[in-house]
């Protein structure tokens, strides 16, 4: 009896980190880092295992909902920090601190949320670790 091909399997948490495809998770989503300037656009297809990201088109206007979840959960905590650490009633303060902070994590939210997106919430979309 012939035993069936064993293949590497590629972890997830890695491949989530780094941005992978969720099918193959070799191919990259996206060319560039999250902070480049030049380009944030997703790649339209998998090059590894040509899986096509954009499955219809304003399909990545879900990604939405996750980064809105980003951002409450990253202000509360922002705020939740503030109070503890500084104690102030000042509004200012609050407003001070949360305004960069949206800015600085906006191109994580941006990317992440696609990501999350993709791995978790796209339906018949799993790991293939024979396209790895
Ligand atoms: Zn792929």
């Amino acid at each position: 009896m012939e035993k069936p091909e064993k293949y590497k399997e590629l972890s997830l948490m890695p491949a989530l980190i780094t941005c992978k495809c969720p099918r193959c998770r070799v191919g990259k989503v996206y060319e560039h880092g999250p902070y480049s300037l030049t380009n944030r656009k997703i790649l339209p297809k998998c090059e590894h295992c040509s899986l096509i990201y954009e499955k219809e088109p304003g399909y990545f206007y879900a990604a939405m909902y996750v980064g809105y979840a980003f951002i409450v959960a990253e202000l509360v905590t922002a705020a939740l920090g503030t109070n503890i650490l500084s104690g102030s009633d000042n509004p200012w303060v609050y407003l001070g601190i949360m305004l960069p902070l949206v800015a600085v994590l906006s191109p994580f939210n941006y990317r992440y949320s696609r990501i999350l997106l993709l791995y978790f919430l796209t339906p018949g979309l799993r790991y293939h670790p024979e396209m790895s």
